[in-house]
């Protein structure tokens, strides 16, 4: 037998995701800090105002995350017991979970396995006369096919709300996602394509959605209640219904500021990085690449995903993980297919080939190191341990 090579590791752990966080962040944090006030205030209302410009919509509301604005956002349309939301199974869990907890029925429809966005005639299929809303994801940074969407929602009158988690800065048809009408949430967990360590934001265009999910999201207290601590604000309150705690704080916004300003780089640095992934791999035996959606966008690049050809490798996809962390190179799992999950499965008795497209992806697709601060140095490492990996374990 011939003498296997030495494992040729990188001297540090390349994560799949690091945030990239300035001096401008920190100072305004501190600058936060020192002022006295911390938590939701000026700095939150001076980033929806940002958020909003940048996004293009009329109404923001900054949250605790986009798990806290998903729920809110169902609440707000009036989503809950005995309604049907439609989405689809490869997204993270909350997605799926939100739906679960205002007590509707989550319904999933199969994704083109291509381009990993919900395929818009397995929507279709899956409406029934209990079915109300529909929550597509714009998956790794592409946007899902609106227009289509958008006609079957109006023939049925289904309220959309986009789970844009993956989203800021994604362009559909030229138009930001966000700003096409319907209600759409943001995350800005350190993840995402920016962060405010945790925190989301809710955009919409109807102003009863903002007035409610504004309420929903400190306890059911009456507008600027967060001000009463303040000299200018009113001391006495009301509740006018039961809220909860998803507030965004302005240490958090203090962030989000900064993180705005940078995000048009951030997505510049994520494209080169994503594009050169793509040339490297295009023609590697044991690597599928992610395909673009057919129609007008701009690609976030939020993740790049590409899949496992357990074909003509013979190693499974958890196996590969494991191969490039001995390499010292991380890589994520975006996702296991929600209705795999026992909760989902077992609830609803969705077995895993219901749903083939989603299965196919759920057992292959992982997610390459991606973020604005990886060096030249750090690409190469995983280039050619992907190419290594591959040449070891070809079948
Ligand atoms: C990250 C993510 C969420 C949840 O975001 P949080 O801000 O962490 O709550 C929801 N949906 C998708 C698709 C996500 O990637």
């Amino acid at each position: 037998m011939p003498l296997e090579k030495e494992l040729s590791a990188r001297p540090s752990f390349l994560p799949f995701s690091r945030p990239s966080v300035g001096q401008e962040e920190i100072n305004e944090i501190i600058d936060s800090i020192q002022s006295g006030w911390i938590t939701t205030g000026p700095k939150v209302e001076r980033f929806a105002e940002d958020l909003g410009r940048y996004i293009g919509a009329p109404f923001i509301a900054p949250v605790s995350s986009a798990t806290a604005g998903l729920h809110l956002a169902l609440l707000a349309h009036g989503i809950g017991p005995g309604d049907e939301v439609i989405t689809t199974p490869l997204t993270f869990a909350a997605t799926a979970n939100v739906i679960v907890l205002v007590g509707a029925k989550p319904v999933f429809a199969d994704i083109d396995q291509r381009t990993l966005q919900i395929r818009v005639e397995e929507v279709e299929e899956k409406i029934t006369s209990r079915t109300r809303a529909i929550i597509p994801v714009h998956f790794a940074g592409q946007p899902v096919d609106l227009d289509p969407l958008m006609e079957l929602a109006r023939k049925w009158n289904l309220v959309v709300i986009e789970d844009a988690a993956h989203a800021i800065g994604t362009e559909y048809k030229g138009k930001r996602i966000g700003s096409t009408g319907n209600t759409a949430v943001f995350s800005f967990h350190p993840n995402k394509n920016i962060t405010t360590g945790e925190g989301g934001a809710i955009a919409t265009f109807d102003e009863e959605i903002f007035k409610t999910v504004s309420l929903l999201r400190f306890h059911g207290m009456d507008k600027n209640a967060w001000m009463r601590f303040d000299k200018s604000g009113p001391a006495h309150y009301d509740i006018t219904s039961p809220g909860y705690k998803y507030n965004m704080m302005d240490i958090q916004a203090a962030m989000g500021i900064h993180q705005l300003k940078k995000l048009d780089g951030f997505i510049e640095e994520r494209t080169a990085r994503a594009r050169a992934y793509q040339e490297f791999f295009g023609n590697l035996r044991g690597v599928i690449i992610p395909e673009e959606v057919p129609y007008p966008h701009r690609h976030a690049w939020h993740l790049y995903t590409p899949f496992i050809d357990t074909d003509v490798l013979r190693v499974t996809r958890d196996q590969f993980m494991k191969e490039l962390k001995d390499r010292n190179i991380g890589s994520g799992l975006h996702y296991t297919a929600v209705h795999e999950f026992s909760f989902y499965a077992e609830k609803y008795g969705y077995m895993p080939a219901d749903l083939p497209e989603a299965h196919f992806v759920s057992d292959r697709v992982l997610s390459l190191p991606l973020f604005p601060a990886m060096s030249d140095q750090d690409q190469e490492d995983v280039v050619e341990a992907v190419i290594d990996i591959c040449a070891r374990t070809k079948l």
